[in-house]
């Protein structure tokens, strides 16, 4: 969707998702399409393009308008889980191609990566995505053909520059992909900084009432690349029901406030428990001494986010206490939704993973900031 045929901000394209009206009953909320096959015409063509709901449902198409417009992307495609549609994106490469990951990084994609994507012939390489020379390193003109990039990456909300990786990148002839989950397409627009596509978990923020599985690619272009990887999720159906897909345009009407909210909760609390002697450290992107912070400020807007990690001085015992003891912060893994959540992440990533047994991740919701920042506190040992 262009800019002309929709000249209003991102707060009134999600209130009204975009103005779609259906023209057959002038109902102000699409219909929910729930048939799997579409009658042929007399000529044999699909009149309508729709064909068999496997591929595709009519039901998606205000969805995928809505983020076209939010990314300022050329297409958008809903897919059946945030990890369906990460996945399709490694699916499109080829046996050989060399693909560099961060080494923080959402931990079901970094599994899935090293114990199929690796099998299946991908070579992978997990770097330290927070310095650009370290990137440039490591590409390798004409063999790499995938940066896969993840700011603020979990669960250390470590910051990648996308615009310097993506001029390095495309130097040597590799695509960007930016899972950009917790970041929203409100805080930032990865396209427009040069990112070639962009994931989200529309499970979280997007959808943000924890009652949707679904995910999302959006494509700055529509080259051989983006094809096959359409050609991934029509093949492989890796699509989400139509009633999740409606369910998810619900959510998202009013993804503006809730992220302005769960971003301005975020850093009051961070800000509350920086110098608090029980915390040895708070990760979050919106602190001045925050390690990533500068390149934050340039590629967000609006705010840090609303995810947060705090690093217990009492070690793993206290973290696990802390998440054992809270009311308000409900123990459980999952982010973006209007409830907090607090989790020991330790403990879901497993053996192998960067995160340390002390720390404790935070998804703040919507509910009264300092309610949120009394329960944390009176959780601790
Ligand atoms: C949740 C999440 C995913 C996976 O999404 P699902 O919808 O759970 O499959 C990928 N990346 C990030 C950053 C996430 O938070």
């Amino acid at each position: 969707m262009s800019k002309k045929s929709y000249p209003y901000s991102p707060a009134t394209a999600l209130a009204q998702s975009l103005g779609i009206i259906d023209q057959e009953t002038q109902a102000v909320v699409p219909p929910i399409h729930v048939a799997t096959t579409y009658l042929r015409g007399k000529d044999n063509s699909y009149p309508t393009g729709n064909v068999y709901s496997r591929a595709d449902n009519p039901t998606y198409k205000p969805v995928e308008a809505l983020l076209t417009k939010l990314e300022e992307g050329h297409e958008a495609l809903l897919f059946g889980s945030g990890m369906a549609a990460a996945t399709a994106v490694f699916q499109g490469l080829r046996p050989g191609d060399h693909v560099l990951a961060p080494k923080v990084m959402y931990w079901a994609l970094r599994n899935w990566l090293l114990n199929f994507a690796t099998d299946w012939g991908l070579n992978i390489e997990f770097i330290d995505m927070t310095a650009t020379e370290t990137v440039a390193k490591h590409l390798k003109a004409g063999e790499t053909k995938l940066v896969w990039l993840e700011t603020p990456g979990n669960p250390l909300w470590c910051i990648s520059d996308i615009a310097a990786i993506a001029k390095f990148a495309h130097a040597a002839g590799a695509q960007v992909a930016v899972d950009s989950t917790c970041a929203t397409p409100l805080l930032t627009q990865p396209l427009k900084l040069g990112a070639d596509i962009v994931m989200h978990s529309a499970t979280k923020y997007l959808n943000g009432h924890s009652d949707v599985i679904a995910g999302a690619l959006i494509g700055a272009r529509d080259d051989t690349y983006w094809q096959r990887i359409r050609a991934v999720r029509a093949q492989n159906g890796a699509v989400p029901s139509p009633h999740d897909a409606a369910q998810l345009l619900r959510g998202m009407r009013t993804m503006h406030l809730r992220v302005r909210e769960a971003c301005q909760t975020a850093q009051f609390i961070a800000e509350q428990l920086d110098q608090h002697p029980a915390i040895a450290q708070v990760l979050y992107p919106g602190l001045t001494s925050f390690a990533g912070h500068t390149i934050a400020k340039q590629q967000m807007a609006g705010g840090f986010g609303g995810m947060l990690s705090v690093r217990l001085t009492g070690g793993a015992t206290a973290a696990i206490h802390v998440a054992a003891h809270t009311k308000l912060w409900k123990r459980a893994t999952s982010l973006g939704g209007v409830e907090s959540l607090i989790e020991h992440r330790a403990s879901i990533e497993g053996e192998g993973t960067p995160c340390p047994e002390d720390l404790l991740r935070m998804s703040c919701g919507i509910e009264d900031p300092h309610e949120l920042l009394e329960d944390f506190l009176q959780a601790l040992p």
